[in-house]
């Protein structure tokens, strides 16, 4: 039996040392074959010289390497298109993610369960306004897909023939927590305190955490869609019974005024138009993007390759 331990690095030179000699003896300890998958998100650091120079040491590690920066998603598409062992763990490269538990999800794959997550029991160190915005979002994501995410993480294991259903999904949005959930299968969770990152910062800037948002609940949910329709009925409401005392009004001989009303309520409309199409507009993007159906990642390099390439080379002699 053999795991893959897929871990994502995205300018993390400082880290990838740490974070190799962390989990290598952890790996060793359950007896079983492992491979650890690196892939370099199009870092811009010595990231892939470190990769590369740990791969040629030892032959348990492969690197890949991204044409530049994909993001976390698209890390997470490749290692999972690449990976061949009978499970899969994800695992952030900081260590954020308390290799220690690989045991227990080793474990906990072997008594039956095929996908085991990791729920965050605290959240380490984080903002005020990283928490809000996390409350915020999976309030969201819950009510429109109905699929309760809170606290869920990246850190999971596969098993292998989860994998295989991931590999058949064709779309180009990924979103991996939901996705993996969305799945099914016999799920087991642990709970994990998220460690605090030694080396380096994180990666996720506000525009790219709004971005991740926004994908993942119009990417699972058509329902926003809706809202416009509502929208729509309110006003209606609204305009029927501003009609009727506009009527009584009328005929009770107070005639009808106001001019700021109307300006009002031609903001109010235009505003909620705009709103509306800027919704529709998501939608179309999303479609539009799937439509060109480019490639999820373009992989650049390949330690795995080079490997090949030797053995070829000396078998050639
Ligand atoms: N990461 C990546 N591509 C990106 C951003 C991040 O591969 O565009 C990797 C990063 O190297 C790390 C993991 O994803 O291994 C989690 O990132 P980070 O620690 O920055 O996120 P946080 O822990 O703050 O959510
Ligand atoms: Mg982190």
């Amino acid at each position: 039996m053999k795991i893959a331990l897929l871990i994502p690095f995205f300018n993390e030179e400082a880290q990838i040392q740490l974070t190799l000699d962390t989990v290598i003896p952890i790996l060793a300890d359950t007896g079983l074959d492992f491979e650890i998958m690196m892939i370099d998100d199009g870092s811009k650091d010595q990231t892939w010289h470190k990769i590369e120079a740990a791969c040629r040491q030892d032959n348990r590690l492969t690197g890949l390497r991204f044409s530049r920066n994909f993001g976390k998603e698209a890390a997470i598409c490749a290692a999972l298109d690449e990976a061949d062992a009978d499970a899969v763990i994800l695992m952030d490269g900081d260590l954020q993610h308390p290799p220690q538990h690989i045991p227990t999800m080793i474990k906990l794959w072997q008594e039956g369960y095929d996908i085991v997550e990791g729920i965050k029991s605290s959240r380490g160190k984080e903002s005020l306004l990283s928490r809000m915005n996390a409350a915020v979002f999976y309030g969201l994501f819950r009510r429109f897909s109905g699929i309760d995410l809170r606290d869920a993480s990246d850190f999971k294991l596969l098993d292998r023939k989860v994998v295989a259903h991931w590999r058949q999904f064709a779309e180009h949005d990924t979103f991996f927590r939901g996705l993996s959930a969305w799945l099914g299968f016999k799920r087991k969770t642990f709970s994990f305190d998220v460690a605090e990152r030694q080396k380096g910062n994180s990666k996720w800037s506000p525009f790219k955490l709004l971005a991740l948002s926004l994908n993942a609940i119009t990417g699972f949910s058509a329902m926003p869609l809706q809202f416009i329709t509502f929208l729509g009925l309110i006003m209606l409401a609204v305009s029927f019974v501003l009609g009727i005392q506009t009527l009584v009004n009328f005929f009770t001989g107070h005639s009808a005024t106001g001019f700021t009303t109307v300006i009002l309520l031609q903001l109010l409309i235009g505003g909620c138009i705009m709103i509306s199409l800027g919704l529709i507009g998501i939608y179309i993007a999303r479609i539009f993007t799937e439509v060109k159906g480019r490639p999820r990642y373009i992989i650049a390099q390949d330690t795995r390759d080079e490997n090949r390439s030797r053995t070829e080379h000396q078998k050639a002699l």
